[in-house]
């Protein structure tokens, strides 16, 4: 057996479980109706993105090159990714554009940045919209069933509202080059790139209630830092899991937003998880596509739907305790790895 010394013993622990993990995650959107496509990123300082067009022209965007299916792996392009050329959110530098305010909410208090060219979108102003979700989250935290791990979810957030153009040399250029309307940095900045949120993924469409893909897209980003809180276990990179939980995060915080309809937002995203299920039942990789987002937010509603959400908080413990997510899912849902579809709600 090899003796390590506490000095290492330290480090290793450090490596396994603390190195600090930056996650991004983003609804991606489409300007086609109001459906959404729904992407993600999810990095350490150095991540690749592998960029694919289907037959159909739908571009995809992965996060590794094994995602890619085969029939498209001559052509992807990929490229590695410096996520450490992300600015902290207060840090965005908006130049002239810029304006700021403070908003004090149920969770903390807000240090907002804005473009001054997002004005002429804003119908009620962000500010509303923000205090809005923080609310509602904290409402929803406060609830008995979640875990006193989030009692310190009060804290000073950092959010960013870039304008047209989101500035190039302060974000990495996958996030400008994509659709990702907002993402996130645990614990506390978030960004919102607010042209698509509010005219869709172009930028130049018309989203009839921008007000509520605002709120949406706040909850969901709200939801990745909640669940920053909850697994004290990093070291696992699993879109699956994180972009699962954001999503039904947001589905679930929606029963307590006045600005969202949440029997609706269940429905599209029960729609979506069915139609993924249906084609693929057997295999699911994470793409990053609307149907993958919803696919996994249902291992969470399930587990939600049949114990609570003390059973995500156990869920949590679980994997805290070193268990996979997978393996943690099937454990609550008292089944098998390979039977876990089988015993989704969707
Ligand atoms: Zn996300």
């Amino acid at each position: 057996m090899k003796f390590i010394g506490s000095k290492n013993i330290r480090r290793a622990f450090r490596e396994k479980f603390l190195l600090p993990i930056v996650v991004m995650s983003a609804i991606l959107f489409t300007n086609s109706n109001n459906n959404f496509l729904i992407s993600n990123s999810f990095a350490d300082n150095f991540s690749v993105k592998c960029e694919y067009t289907t037959r159909s022209g739908k571009r995809i965007i992965v996060d590794d090159y094994n995602q890619v299916p085969r029939i498209y792996r001559g052509e992807a392009r990929c490229i590695k990714v410096d996520n450490s050329e992300l600015v902290s959110a207060s840090n965005i530098d908006l130049k002239r554009q810029e304006a700021n305010d403070v908003v004090n909410t149920s969770l903390g208090k807000v240090n907002l940045k804005l473009s001054k060219n997002i004005k002429s979108l804003l119908v009620k102003n962000p500010q509303r919209v923000i205090s809005n979700s923080m609310n509602t989250v904290s409402r929803i935290i406060n609830q008995e069933g979640f875990s006193e791990k989030l009692s310190n979810m009060n804290q000073e957030w950092n959010i960013v509202f870039m304008g047209e153009n989101i500035p190039n040399n302060q974000v990495p250029s996958y996030l400008i080059t994509n659709c990702h309307p907002g993402w996130m940095v645990p614990p506390s900045d978030i960004y919102i790139a607010t042209y698509r949120i509010y005219k869709g993924c172009s930028g130049e469409g018309e989203r009839v209630d921008p007000e509520k893909e605002l709120e949406h897209v706040l909850l969901h980003e709200l939801g990745h830092a909640i669940e920053y809180k909850l697994l004290t276990a990093r070291g696992s990179r699993d879109l699956k899991r994180s972009e699962g939980f954001a999503t039904w995060f947001a589905m679930y915080a929606s029963k307590y937003s006045p600005l969202l309809n949440s029997s609706e937002l269940l429905s599209y995203y029960k729609n979506m998880a069915k139609i993924a299920i249906e084609n693929s039942p057997k295999s699911f990789n994470f793409s990053g596509s609307v149907y993958d987002y919803a696919r996994s937010s249902m291992y969470f509603y399930t587990i939600e739907q049949k114990q609570g959400v003390s059973g995500i908080v156990r869920l949590y413990d679980l994997m805290n305790m070193g268990e996979s997510f997978l393996g943690s899912v099937a454990d609550m849902l008292n089944t098998s790895e390979v039977k876990i579809e089988s015993k989704l709600i969707w």
